[in-house]
């Protein structure tokens, strides 16, 4: 399985301003693609903090970093130059990333959204990246995503706001993602399990998942009550999706048969989808 780290970046995120959605976001997306998500990880605004935790990632081998924020036009946003610091590389004015930058403006000044198509000085920071990038066009707004790689390492720069984030990921990064992560397939199920008291059901899991060590069995608990029932998932990944179904299958069959003497039965319930 392809190991994977998002870093969330922005000061709003850890002054409690903005709820990191785009990290929620990512590990729906990527495990639903097959792909291991080992971490994630929030930082400050801050060019050290975010070059240590890409030089952390380089360290542990990781095959993909994705980075939210931090591409816009504005002075706080650096994570391209922390990019550029911790692979010691120089940030370079990008020709191709300059003609997505010009375009868009182009397009939201016809629109009357924008005063200027004029290349500004900040609009043109935009453009800036790291030696050896590739910019990866953003439908939404103005600032290209960015795909690089070092060594073993792809790392793939993300805008802040979620549109932008989700619009590069679903229209630009799809050729760059095939060629990290390959096959894979996830599949998961949820249950509504009919016992109100986790520390009766937890022995009871324990039997079953140790019999199925490729499957992830979460029971998730809810504050007590009287007609409380406890929500447990079953999920895994595998290389292709025939797999990955068998066995939940199995792990089903052989839940069912342990919880039936106890008088707990699992009640499916329907799937939420890759949100
Ligand atoms: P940035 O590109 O870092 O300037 O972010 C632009 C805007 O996107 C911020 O002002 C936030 O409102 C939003 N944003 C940034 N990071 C996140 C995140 N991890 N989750 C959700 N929204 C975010
Ligand atoms: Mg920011």
């Amino acid at each position: 399985m392809v190991s994977v780290e998002i870093l969330a970046i922005g000061n709003e995120l850890l002054i409690g301003d903005v709820l990191d959605t785009n990290t929620h976001w990512l590990c729906r997306r990527l495990t639903g693609m097959g792909a291991f998500v080992r971490r994630a990880v929030l930082v400050r605004d801050d060019e050290d903090a975010i070059a240590a935790e890409v030089e952390g990632a380089l360290g542990r081998g990781t095959q993909l970093l994705i980075t939210s924020g931090g591409l816009g036009p504005t002075d706080d946003d650096r994570t391209l130059s922390a990019i550029a610091k911790a692979l010691r590389r120089p940030l370079e004015l990008n020709e191709q990333a300059l003609v997505m930058v010009g375009q868009r403006y182009r397009e939201l000044h016809e629109q009357g959204f924008v005063d200027t198509p004029e290349v500004t000085p900040s609009r043109r920071k935009m453009a800036m990246l790291p030696k050896g990038a590739t910019p990866l066009f953003n439908p939404v707004g103005t600032a290209p995503g960015v795909w690089l790689t070092e060594g073993e390492t792809a790392i793939v720069c993300l805008p802040g706001v979620p549109a932008e984030l989700k619009g590069i990921f679903e229209h630009s990064l799809p050729p760059y993602l095939e060629r990290v992560l390959g096959k894979g397939a996830y599949a998961e199920q949820t249950f509504e399990v009919t016992c109100r008291d986790e520390s009766v059901l937890a022995p009871l899991l324990k039997t079953v998942a140790d019999r199925h060590p490729e499957v992830y069995l979460k029971s998730k608990a809810r504050v007590f009550g009287a007609e409380v029932r406890i929500n447990l998932l079953v999920a895994t990944t595998a290389t292709d999706k025939a797999t990955a179904e068998a066995r939940l299958r199995a792990i089903v069959d052989d839940l069912i048969v342990a919880l039936e003497p106890h008088g707990i039965v699992l009640i499916p319930q329907a799937s939420e989808g890759e949100g």
